[in-house]
């Protein structure tokens, strides 16, 4: 049986905490897409750790941990993640990696940096982790498939054509240094030898996995709102973040996916740049960020501040249903705990006319919020483990966003660790 964990808005949902959580019953959790741009923070007894490429159930001694073909593969970061986590204690995970996923190149993340200084102003607000230029180049053809590594007379000629065509950029465009194959095939050399001893056909390896009734379990990056098809583009991400998607992005058949858990937080948080209609700003923005996640919602991988609003139920709406949810689990509801009030947006306000229907980017632009408050509970609720003696307005909360929304709320999460979870 497959299950996903996926978010429904612009990532930074807790989906990370809630995977490391329903890892205890699985067997094995494949990463399907994204690369190391984004992180998830995980609480557990080994201590708080912020993953980007590893999936988050690498902390059990009975999962395996897969990087599918869908992600882009940093290979230095991933060794030095493994690396890193079993320093700390944690006992040393078993990791499959794809032979079919493709290597994030050093010149790609040259390229990401390169294209945001050229843009300036118009930036993405990209994390210049390579993300862009890896996934233009996958779909250009050029890319190398982690099973290249093992083909040197491929390698020896792949690297030449990669130089000239990179070359053109380097000098004309962004008039930078430029590549050398020498230099990039022993880059390459290197990358064969640190990735070799994880490499399989995990497809394979998965769909023997499904005929013994294994339980795996798909962990999304990012969510729904920087899909790069059905989010606010362009202001999105380079791979699909949606639940389907991670059956091609970890190369397992469509009609296995049974369960998709969509990850949604109680208020809004964004990175990067593009429309964020309920977000809040100044201290109202400010005392939100400084409660809110565990220690502030600051990036995991870039450490800068979040943008804030309040739960948006128009985009989480949209973001439920593009993700194809059978749960959602409803995260830090423990932080909106000392607001008199909780405002939330009920519908956007476009040329003068409401809707509840996620708008294209171009109407998006233009949408205002349309706010109603609810009262707040003004107490801690950590520690409570029953739906029941939850506060009534805290309740109250949860159930109105539910029916605006129209995914049943299955989990609420009200801590940051693995056990600060309320089943109803
Ligand atoms: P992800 O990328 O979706 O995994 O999310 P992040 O890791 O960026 O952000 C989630 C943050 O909130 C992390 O610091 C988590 O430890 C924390 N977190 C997750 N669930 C809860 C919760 O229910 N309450 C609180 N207070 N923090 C939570």
């Amino acid at each position: 049986m497959v299950k996903a964990v996926v978010g429904a808005n612009w990532g930074d949902e807790g989906k990370g905490k809630i995977t490391d959580m329903m890892a205890a019953n699985a067997d094995i959790i494949v990463r399907f897409q994204g690369g190391a741009n984004a992180g998830h923070t995980i609480v557990n007894n080994y201590g708080k750790f912020a993953l980007h490429t590893l999936p988050s159930g690498v902390f059990y001694g009975h999962t395996t941990s897969i990087i599918g073909n869908g992600v882009a593969l940093n290979i230095p970061i991933l060794i030095n993640e493994i690396n890193s986590i079993v320093e700390k204690g944690v006992p040393a995970p078993k990791i499959l990696v794809s032979d079919r996923a493709q290597i994030v190149m050093p010149y790609h993340i040259l390229f990401d940096q390169y294209e945001e200084e050229r843009l300036g102003k118009a930036s993405f607000g990209s994390t210049k982790s390579g993300i862009a230029p890896f996934y233009s180049d996958k779909y250009a053809k050029i890319g190398y498939q982690v099973q290249e590594l093992f083909d040197e007379d491929l390698l020896k000629e792949k690297v030449v054509r990669t130089c000239d065509q990179k070359n053109v950029l380097l000098e004309h465009l962004y008039h930078k240094p430029l590549l050398t194959p020498e230099e990039l095939l022993d880059t390459l050399h290197e990358y064969r030898d640190m990735i070799a001893p994880y490499v399989c056909d995990t497809s394979a390896f998965l769909w023997n996995a499904l005929k013994e009734n294994k339980t795996i379990l798909l962990e999304g990056q990012l969510g729904t709102l920087k899909d790069p098809d059905h989010g606010i583009y362009p202001m999105v991400t380079s791979s699909s973040t949606l639940a389907p998607y991670g059956c091609i992005g970890a190369g397992i058949p469509a009609q296995e996916l049974k369960q998709v858990v969509t990850v949604c937080k109680a208020y809004s948080s964004a990175v990067g740049a593009g429309a964020f209609v309920s977000e809040i700003f100044g201290d109202e923005a400010d005392e939100l960020r400084r409660r809110g996640g565990d220690g502030g919602e600051f990036g995991a991988t870039t450490g800068r501040p979040r943008r804030m609003g309040w739960f948006d139920c128009v985009a989480s709406k949209y973001g439920c249903r593009m993700q194809g949810t059978t749960d959602v689990a409803f995260t830090v509801v423990d932080v909106l705990g000392y607001l008199d009030e909780i405002p939330v947006c009920v519908g956007y306000e476009i040329d003068g006319e409401v809707t509840t229907d996620f708008p294209v980017t171009s109407k998006l632009e233009k949408a205002k919020p349309v706010l109603k408050t609810l009262p707040g509970w003004k107490c801690d609720i950590r520690g409570i483990k029953k739906y029941e003696d939850l506060p009534e307005n805290c309740r109250t909360y949860i159930e109105f966003i539910e029916k605006e929304i129209g995914f049943p709320i299955t989990m609420i999460s009200n801590g940051p660790s693995r056990d600060d979870i309320i089943y109803r």
